[in-house]
């Protein structure tokens, strides 16, 4: 088990990591999702042991992680981080650089072992090309390879899928999943992308500005987050300033405002309901985005299948109670 306590690291002002406390067993996958800058790396590179924190602890089935200053080589053999521009080694082949790894082990074992990763992170028609013959997907991989070749506890990715296509995501996605299954590795990955983390992770948390300001299932963080940060975080959302009625019928100076979270799937069209103005489609693959004006001052994006609407046309809105997710 993993577990960061209250860490912190500051730059000179620039509080990148607040006092962020985490858990990660074996066997799960915690995917963090911030905007740019918000702590992620530091975050990742404080956990791996090569960054020394300013106050806190981390620690790897009770003992603790040391940072770089207090020992001769940073870094942790149970801890291994796989860095956002994967930092292969331009001369050798994708295979050496995953055999790198393993070198201090015997010959035979080594061979063993660096088949097995090409294996399992689908590198077999690349191994003997050199990084810069290789795509961003095989590159990640070859990094990922390298990262586990010595099994390690924790598997930590910064940013895995960002530069990759649809179907490298899908590589990776099946990767983390096989290597949690087969070693029950715990992977934490943290990306600014909530696509990917609410698809794959078990756990889901949101950084902003240095704080992890929530965490829970995938479901429950998209369903209910916390601020209209974390709502946009995790996907689209459309983010409303209401007064907030209370059933205690205080007069209305009494109502604060509030901002209410609706999804844009929760919208649905209907017969009858609120009407309103569709003033833009995008089309989408699978569905198409409309935007629509409720009224001067409600502005909705909505998903559906009709593919009839156009600039201009009326629609009529129904919202289920239960759709609404007022926001602190
Ligand atoms: P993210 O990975 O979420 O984009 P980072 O962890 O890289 O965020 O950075 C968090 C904050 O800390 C940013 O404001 C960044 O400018 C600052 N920062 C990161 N590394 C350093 C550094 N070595 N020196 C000074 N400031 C840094
Ligand atoms: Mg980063």
């Amino acid at each position: 088990m993993l577990l960061a306590d209250r860490l912190q690291k500051t730059f000179d002002d620039i509080h990148a990591v607040r006092s962020i406390s985490l858990q990660l067993p074996p066997g799960r996958i915690m995917g963090l999702v911030g905007a740019s800058g918000s702590g992620k790396s530091t975050l990742l590179s404080v956990l791996a042991g090569l960054l020394d924190a300013d106050g806190g602890t981390v620690t790897l089935n009770g003992k603790r992680v040391p940072g770089p200053s207090e020992v001769l080589v940073a870094g942790h053999n149970d801890i291994r981080l796989v860095h956002q521009e994967y930092q292969l080694m331009p001369n050798i082949s994708l295979r050496e650089n995953i055999a790198y790894a393993v070198r201090f082990y015997e010959k035979e074992y080594q061979r063993f072992r660096v088949d097995e990763l090409v294996k399992l992170c689908r590198l077999e028609a690349v191994q003997d090309h050199l990084p810069r013959q290789a795509s961003g997907g095989e590159k990640q991989r070859t990094a990922i390879a390298r990262a586990i070749a010595e099994k390690p506890a924790v598997l930590l990715l910064d940013e895995p899928f960002s530069h990759l296509d649809l179907l490298n995501r899908t590589l990776i996605r099946d990767l983390l999943f096989d290597l949690v299954r087969q070693e029950q590795t715990a992977c934490l990955f943290v990306t600014h992308d909530a696509t990917d983390a609410l698809s794959i992770a078990d756990e889901v948390g949101i950084l902003q500005m240095g704080h992890l300001i929530q965490t829970g299932s995938p479901v429950a963080v998209y369903r209910r987050p916390v601020t209209a940060y974390a709502a946009r975080m995790t996907g689209p959302a459309n983010i409303i300033r209401a007064k907030r009625l209370s059933s205690l019928e205080l007069p209305a100076s009494h109502h604060p405002d509030a901002c209410f979270c609706l999804r844009p799937e929760q919208i649905h069209l209907s017969e009858t309901g609120v009407p309103a103005t569709v003033t833009a489609v995008f089309f989408k693959g699978s569905h198409f985005e409309v935007e629509v004006d409720v009224n001067r001052y409600v502005r909705l994006r909505l998903l559906t299948t009709r593919a009839e609407l156009k600039e201009g046309t009326t629609v009529h809105l129904h919202i289920g109670e239960e759709a609404v997710w007022w926001l602190k």
